[in-house]
């Protein structure tokens, strides 16, 4: 019924202004970045019951026991890497792969890893139904980083580690930008934003986070 239809898209325009306010009030003032926000739709990154949540900014589950990201999470880690369109960004961590087409956005190009194959299946059907067409997603290792595309303008890691992993430090271009979460992964983690000097980093802390671990190897996945 077309009256249903305007009425269900409605609410979720309000739902994306909301969430908008709520990421300015958390610091998100970047205006690219709320506008990359606004255009991607969350729910196309859930499932069942979740994707009518998809505009709380909380973190939900998604399959092989992993969460999409919180919102303002999202917002804050993008912010943080100051990118710009000339930019080749390597995530670690696809997930459902929602931060990976917020970076698609505002880059030139993002290659993206994940260590559960179901889930980099998804993800990748995701992004072409969105159509954004600069997103790779590869089912790796991605503490060992992606070596063939190396150097990047830009790292962001999305599982918890104990430092920031040397190996993917190395394959940070001089000048270039790395966030990651780095704490025990059963405890409350500290974001961290690593500058990557001529000679050496400068490390900036931007608050406490909540990550699953970022662990080594790809996942058993039980066939579907
Ligand atoms: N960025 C995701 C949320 C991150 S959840 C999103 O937008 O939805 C963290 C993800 O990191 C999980 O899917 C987990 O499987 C993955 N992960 C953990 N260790 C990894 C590794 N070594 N390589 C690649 N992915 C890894």
């Amino acid at each position: 019924m077309p009256c249903q239809r305007w009425r269900r898209r409605s609410v979720t325009e309000a739902q994306v202004m909301e969430l908008v306010m709520t990421l300015r009030m958390a610091g998100v003032r970047d205006k690219d970045v709320l506008q990359a926000i606004e255009k991607t739709p969350r729910g196309a990154f859930l499932s069942g019951i979740f994707k009518d949540r998809a505009y709380e900014n909380v973190p939900l589950p998604i399959s092989c026991g992993q969460t999409i990201s919180q919102p303002t999470v999202v917002g804050l880690m993008t912010q943080a890497l100051e990118l710009d369109k000339r930019c080749k960004v390597l995530e670690i961590g696809t997930g459902s792969g929602y931060q990976a087409a917020i970076l698609s956005r505002l880059s030139r190009r993002v290659y993206t890893t994940e260590r559960h194959r179901p889930l980099a299946r998804t993800a990748r059907a995701v992004m072409q139904e969105l159509d954004l067409t600069n997103v790779t997603v590869i089912a790796a290792d991605g503490t060992l980083g992606l070596p063939d595309q190396a150097p990047f303008d830009r790292i962001l890691v999305t599982a918890a580690a104990e430092d920031p992993p040397a190996g993917l430090l190395a394959q940070l271009r001089p000048g270039g930008i790395m966030v990651l979460p780095v704490g025990q992964s059963d405890t409350v983690q500290t974001l961290l934003k690593v500058v990557k000097l001529e000679d050496g980093y400068d490390y900036q802390t931007l608050g406490d986070v909540r990550f699953v671990p970022l662990l080594e190897g790809m996942a058993e996945d039980t066939p579907e």
